[in-house]
């Protein structure tokens, strides 16, 4: 039996060596991490040799971050970045009822709102003045929105702010756009493009294992409906991130067989920018109340699916991004030392995590995450949706970075 890691071992990993904890694995799961380390691709991992990794507990499991910490640092280097934006979530009336969700109202509701595209346009140009460049918006989804709703959406908001990047639409809100409308999808999406839409947040994902979605959420989309949002959205060159929902009522291999699944479109598409784990708050949750799903994830749960992830999409997915509003401060360095690179966004006013009871909270400066990430002796950078921008943010008192950090900020 593996032993148990005691919460101050796991947390103390980052300063494991490899060398030191090698010789400590199981020799089995020793050879599928040197493969990867080797090769520096997941694909070269059978479905039994990932399953194994995902199970992994005790030193195995020290193994497995230590191992995802040093692939971080070759396939992304020292930098961490993160994006300045700016959340809009447009209305929490929705008639879906996902019961993982404490974001959404019915109609006639005391606290529901909608905002108008006015208000949405106002507050992409306050974003835009305070240093923005992408807004995400998605929303609930209420019964008769107007045909055209989203299309509405991205034209006010590109009427006011030209050149803001906009991340929006679940693969839900493209399958509700599509129902609205009649299009066609590739049609629907290809309208929404040339109307402004930049990327698509690959969410609505959750678990794409129809048995689980149906406990989750049994008038969700399917798997293979939001295979097919993302299959035709990249198809349509439109970019979107990928995500997962953990710490619920799914087991370990559900991770492992999304990862393949994401890694599969990855090799045809090439359209995922990052990979998103997130862990599931519980709380003031429906699904958690009807005794459906544990607690959330444990710490030693947070860690594996990061680092799971970036051994498995190694070669394939190379941001792995922490959802900070869903960990706190601490639990998110610890992931980015578990394999994680991205931070994720400023955001300015999250509502979906904090209804649920997060309590990382609204809104992390540009300046907080720029210390969070040198607390860590690595390498801060804002960057834009598509990473293909980044800019290297580093204290003007060199006092305060490390000889190691102001070097290879000049050759990042
Ligand atoms: S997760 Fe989205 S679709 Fe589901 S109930 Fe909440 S707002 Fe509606």
């Amino acid at each position: 039996m593996p032993r148990e890691l005691s919460p101050s071992e796991l947390e103390s990993f980052p300063s494991l060596d490899w060398s030191e904890i090698a010789p400590r694995l199981t020799p089995a799961l020793r050879s599928s991490l040197e493969k990867v380390l080797e090769t520096q691709n997941g694909a070269d991992l059978s479905l039994e040799e990932s399953y194994t990794l995902a199970n992994s507990e005790g030193d195995d499991l020290l193994g497995l971050l230590a191992a995802a910490n040093i692939l971080r640092a070759e396939l992304a280097g020292n930098i961490v970045t993160y994006i300045v934006n700016r959340n809009i979530n447009f209305t929490n009336i929705c008639f879906v009822g996902c019961k993982f969700c404490a974001f959404s109202r019915g109609p006639r509701e005391s606290d529901t709102y909608f905002l108008t595209l006015d208000q949405m346009a106002q507050k992409a140009v306050e974003a835009w003045q305070l240093g923005a460049t992408e807004v995400c918006i998605q929303g609930g989804l209420p019964r008769d929105l107007p045909k055209f709703h989203y299309r509405d959406i991205l034209r006010a908001v590109k009427n006011a702010v030209p050149r803001m990047h906009i991340h929006a639409f679940s693969p839900m809100e493209i399958v509700y756009g599509v129902e609205l409308t009649g299009m066609p999808l590739a049609d629907y999406l290809s309208m929404l493009r040339d109307n402004g839409l930049g990327t698509l947040p690959g969410t609505a994902a959750e678990i794409l294992d129809d048995e689980i979605r149906h406990i989750l959420s049994a008038n969700k989309l399917s798997t293979a409906q939001w295979v097919e949002v993302i299959r035709t959205a990249h198809r349509c060159g439109i970019r979107t991130t990928s995500t997962l929902m953990y710490g619920h009522a799914e087991t370990s291999a559900h991770w492992v067989r999304q990862m393949r699944l994401l890694r599969e479109i990855q090799s045809e598409t090439g359209g995922f920018t990052e990979f998103v784990p997130l862990g599931f708050v519980h709380q003031n949750t429906l699904l958690f109340q009807q005794g459906l799903a544990r607690t959330g994830p444990t710490l030693a749960e947070h860690l594996k699916v990061h680092a799971l992830a970036r051994v498995l999409l190694a070669g394939s997915i190379n941001n792995i991004q922490v959802s900070w509003v869903k960990l706190n401060r601490r639990l998110s360095q610890l992931c980015l030392h578990a394999g994680a690179n991205d931070y994720g966004g400023t955001l300015m006013e999250e509502n979906i995590s904090r209804e649920a009871g997060a309590t990382a909270g609204q809104y992390t400066s540009p300046e907080d995450f720029q210390s969070l990430i040198l607390e860590m002796g690595r390498i801060p950078a804002e960057r834009n949706t598509t990473y293909s921008r980044i800019n290297i943010k580093l204290p003007l008192n060199e006092a305060e970075c490390t000889a190691e950090q102001s070097l290879e900020a000049e050759f990042a």
